[in-house]
């Protein structure tokens, strides 16, 4: 990753005086070059669980996350903070490419603290995912999110969007869901565009975007992220939707997360969740898939509490979906809470398909709850 010919890095290196840095009284470097700054955009998860970013001059590319130095914002500004003690730290956590302003600029993505109390700030699930993570390392858990989200036409500055793209500036609308899934063409495909750009980006940040699709309402999409294991999944996923954002800034529309973005005979949006460990992934997996998805029926309103606010909009038993009052699992069912592939059926081992989660999820907390598979009663 280290850009060949720069010669600050190199004097950097051999420990010489920079000519181009004023050392300032902090003991940081003040650039005054652009050929020479690297820039860290840190990115974090604010009380709504949305990405904001900030942007730090850096005079070196740091070679690992112990190279980056730990940050604070305003948390009154972003609901996660009072005004009279408002710093919240930041701590790097992992680094990706910026796919915006290009080689060496880096995305970091960043935990936020408490100053006060040294407490994972209002929104920071991952903390506790990591945890979790860590305590089940040996299953190596794998996962795939498939995020669907929907282009929505702009409307006041600041509110939630109400017409998706694809929709008459009036809110009549198109006609019926049934050409737009995986369609092609002028007023079929809408906002590809987006979805192209964010895969392209998302491949050059170093996300493990595994495909992209046109969904069933007009103007929405699906990404797949995966597969990731243990905590990276957020990690991936946050750093994709980050990416969205910042693409549609160019696009004259917004993304929205969701779960059901029109009222009526359309589908909503979801993030499909594919999880395994590595006794699924083996021979008898089949069974051990089976016993983990009776065990997730006995749980399913704990779990449906963290699967994303407004899902019971979404979760009716129609447009691909089983009732959020219901739980039901079985082999290649689009109607079920639990798909369990037909591969997996077919092999004997594999994994399952939570379609439950809504396209607002925390990743973090969905995946988490996952591992949580000792308290069900589950041993490997
Ligand atoms: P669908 O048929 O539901 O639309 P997709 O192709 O959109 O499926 O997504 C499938 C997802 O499953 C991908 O994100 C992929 O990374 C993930 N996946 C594949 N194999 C595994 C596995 N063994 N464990 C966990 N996730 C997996
Ligand atoms: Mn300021
Ligand atoms: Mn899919
Ligand atoms: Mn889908
Ligand atoms: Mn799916």
């Amino acid at each position: 990753m280290a850009p060949k010919k720069r010669p600050a890095s190199q004097a950097a290196k051999a420990g010489k005086k920079r000519k181009d840095v004023d050392q300032g009284a902090s003991g940081l470097a003040y650039m005054t070059s652009y050929e020479s700054a690297v820039l860290a955009e840190y990115v974090w998860l604010d009380a709504k669980q949305v990405p904001r970013s900030k942007t730090m001059t850096m005079t070196t590319l740091p070679k690992s996350i112990e190279g980056l130095r730990v940050w604070n914002y305003d948390g009154s500004s972003t609901e996660q903070a009072d005004g009279h003690n408002s710093e919240i730290y930041l701590y790097p956590k992992a680094i990706f490419k910026d796919p915006f302003r290009g080689r060496p600029h880096i995305l970091v993505l960043a935990e936020a603290y408490n100053a006060w109390d040294g407490q994972p700030a209002i929104g920071n699930t991952r903390a506790e995912c990591k945890k979790i993570m860590d305590q089940y390392k040996d299953l190596d858990p794998w996962f795939g999110i498939e995020q669907e989200y929907t282009l929505m036409r702009p409307g006041r500055i600041g509110e939630e969007p109400k017409v998706p793209l694809g929709f008459n500036a009036d809110g009549t609308e198109p006609a019926p869901q049934g050409p737009y899934y995986t369609g092609a063409g002028f007023n079929t495909a809408i906002g590809r565009p987006v979805a192209d750009e964010h895969y392209k980006k998302c491949l050059e940040a170093g996300v493990k975007i595994a495909g992209i699709n046109a969904e069933v309402m007009p103007g929405q999409w699906e990404f797949q992220v995966g597969p990731c294991r243990g905590v990276e999944m957020g990690d991936h996923l946050t750093i994709a939707r980050y990416i969205m954002l910042r693409i549609t800034e160019s696009h004259n529309c917004i993304c929205s997360f969701s779960p059901k973005p029109m009222d009526g005979d359309w589908n909503g949006a979801g993030c499909h969740t594919n999880f395994s460990v590595s006794p699924m992934r083996k021979d008898g997996g089949y069974d051990i898939i089976n016993k983990v998805c009776e065990a997730f029926g006995k749980v399913a309103a704990e779990h449906i509490a963290e699967y994303g606010e407004g899902n019971e909009k979404r979760l009716t038993g129609k447009h691909e979906t089983c009732a959020i009052t219901d739980f039901k699992y079985g082999v290649a069912n689009r109607g079920a809470s639990i798909r369990i592939p037909r591969e997996t059926e077919k092999d004997g081992k594999g994994y399952m398909e939570d379609r439950r989660p809504a396209a607002n999820c925390d990743p973090y907390k969905a995946t988490l709850l996952f591992m949580m598979l000792g308290n069900l009663g589950i041993a490997f």
